[in-house]
């Protein structure tokens, strides 16, 4: 096929109606200064919308527009283009067909990529224009590295013989030759593509198992050459200065590492399995920083109640919710809304997850006695306006933080607790005193993460009878009219179904009856209080209003409440024993520095 004649574009816009000559104008201007191509300087300034431009690019060069959302890609076909010029070119091979290839382009009137793609296809091409957001995406998954995983594994067995490892290679620091070293770089990458969280590397008698935690839920992949694992786990050793002698006991450590232009925190800890050694890494995005709390997903109404909580000269305000449910999100929304050069930040972390300028950040180590309280202790005297405590574990912690939130101090803090109201009632249980929890806390915010159904994949459900049950059981009639959604699963969710997470959120703010009930270390009064205050929603109801809404399933939400009612059942037998105390009997010692 002919390549598409050189068009100005921007003329075509403005004869046509779609934009004006003035801002054409302005649009040529702006590209001059970024260099940016004409199309996505329109659609930054708002002159046309994304779909509008492609919708009119079609025309004009008389191809198709693609939309990639419900697309049925061809893994073998796409393979036909390297991943490097895919992303070079904004290419993606749609089909191949036995006399020419169809490609998407994002840009399709670059004439050099066209030629290229030609050149490298060695076949015609036809094209397609499709948007590039949608491309993009596309092409990250892909391009996954799951057969790079396994052939650079079996280039690695080829190698060791057993355990007979070259240390010198596997400490080599930048030599991307060693087997070792490009298959681990490939397992990073690849979890990075799928944005995992977690990457767990579980040698299992016969096979390696390395999996990833995406959206909070482990994907598997299994690779047969088991004998590799000795080696990824020596070179991860090694990575983290851990003792690489040891292996009947567990180790910890962190290292960093760049992938695909991004810089990883890495923490990892190792422990001895019956097959060997089981590593898992946390994986902390450092470039990608800490998002403000505005993009932390609450919902309106409650982010102008927790922003108003914040903002007060003193008190405790917790956040809650299990590892992996947010909380540290939320915080570093807080702080950074916080931080202003009047204000002076001190935070004590384990470990210091994001770094935040002008904060004084203080990650703990237990190995050598810098604890949360000693720490906190310390920071006390470095004359703070706001503390943030990674996380209140024990009695002493909570009364430094207690005294520090009612001596003029904002404490933000988090507690293991599953909602709002136990982790009030949580605090008297670890030992603080009650007249103390009421006067200190001002409010908690409890969140958790629900899976997103994908968008490509969605398709409105009618719940099962159990289901119905279920939810005439727990809301009446309340979700009367709603419509339900569940994925089926498809190329852009890896067949779950689920693409990205979203928060649900609880609200308690601290109001005279609640305090009342705190002080007297009543429970059952302090609920009743909480369950009346207005704007009150439980967690359950604001992940029901979700799955209503289509944006996650029943499913997910039976999963996230079944969950809370487990820890919920614990808890309240925690509460209740027959011989428990009215308090902790804890004692305070005066703290340095106070007035
Ligand atoms: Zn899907």
């Amino acid at each position: 096929m002919s390549p598409p004649k050189k068009i100005r574009i921007g003329d075509l816009l403005v004869q046509n109606n779609v934009i004006s000559e003035p801002q054409l104008m302005e649009a040529l201007a702006k590209q001059k200064q970024t260099g940016q191509k004409l199309g996505r300087t329109l659609v930054a300034l708002g002159f046309v919308t994304e779909q509008r431009f492609l919708d009119f690019l079609s025309q004009q060069l008389n191809i198709p527009k693609v939309d990639l959302t419900h697309y049925e890609f061809d893994a073998q076909e796409v393979m036909r283009l390297s991943e490097s010029h895919a992303r070079r070119f904004r290419a993606i091979v749609l089909k191949e067909h036995a006399d020419h290839f169809l490609i998407g382009m994002a840009d399709p009137m670059d004439l050099h990529a066209f030629d290229e793609l030609q050149r490298l296809l060695s076949k015609p091409i036809r094209q397609a224009v499709v948007p590039e957001s949608q491309l993009l995406g596309t092409l990250d998954l892909m391009y996954r590295r799951t057969e790079e995983i396994a052939s650079l594994a079996g280039q690695l067995e080829e190698e060791i013989s057993d355990d007979a490892f070259d240390i010198a290679q596997l400490s080599a620091q930048d030599d991307s030759e060693v087997p070792v070293v490009r298959l681990l770089q490939t397992i990073f990458e690849d979890a990075v593509q799928v944005r995992a969280s977690d990457i767990h590397i579980e040698p299992d008698e016969h096979v390696l198992r390395i999996r990833q935690r995406v959206d909070g839920v482990l994907q598997e992949n299994v690779v047969k050459e088991r004998r590799v694992a000795s080696a990824l786990v020596l070179r991860l050793k090694l990575l983290a200065q851990l003792n690489i002698s040891e292996k009947r006991l567990p180790q910890d450590g962190r290292f960093n590492i760049t992938v695909s232009g991004r810089s990883l925190d890495v923490r990892i800890s190792t422990m001895p399995i019956q097959h060997g050694e089981s590593v898992v890494m946390r994986l902390l995005d450092q470039s990608a920083g800490a998002i403000g709390l505005d993009k932390a997903g609450l919902p309106e109404a409650l982010l102008s109640r927790f922003r108003k909580l914040i903002h007060q000269p003193n008190g405790l305000i917790l956040v809650t919710g299990p590892t992996g449910s947010g909380k540290t999100t939320t915080l570093y929304g807080a702080l950074m809304e916080l931080n202003e050069a009047s204000k002076k930040i001190i935070t004590v972390e384990d470990p210091v997850e994001y770094r935040l300028e002008r904060v004084n950040q203080v990650g703990i180590n237990p190995k050598i006695g810098l604890d949360f309280a000693t720490v906190l202790r310390a920071t006390l005297r470095q004359d703070p306006d706001i503390l943030l405590v990674g996380e209140i574990r024990d009695a002493e912690t909570a009364a430094i933080a207690m005294r520090a939130a009612m001596t003029g101090h904002l404490v933000l803090s988090t507690l293991h607790t599953n909602d709002a109201i136990s982790s009030a009632m949580r605090l008297v249980d670890i030992g603080v005193e009650g007249f103390m929890a009421a006067s200190a806390l001002r409010g908690v915010l409890a969140q958790r993460l629900v899976r997103k159904n994908c968008v490509h994949c969605s398709q409105p459900y009618t719940p099962s009878a159990r289901e119905q049950a279920w939810l005439e059981e727990r809301l009446g009639a309340e979700l009367a009219g709603a419509s339900f959604a569940a994925g089926s699963g498809c190329t852009y969710c890896n067949n779950t179904g689920y693409s990205g997470r979203i928060g649900i959120f609880e609200l308690l703010e601290l109001d005279d009856a609640m305090a009342d009930a705190l002080r007297s270390s009543n429970t059952l009064a302090f609920t009743q209080a909480a369950r009346s205050a207005p704007g009150y929603t439980t967690l359950a109801e604001s992940a029901l209003a979700f799955a209503g809404q289509g944006v996650t399933t029943l499913e997910e939400v039976f999963r996230v409440t079944e969950q809370m009612d487990e820890v919920a059942q614990e808890l309240a037998h925690a509460f209740q024993p027959p011989d428990k105390p009215q308090f902790g009997g804890l004692s305070l010692e005066p703290l340095d520095g106070e007035g």
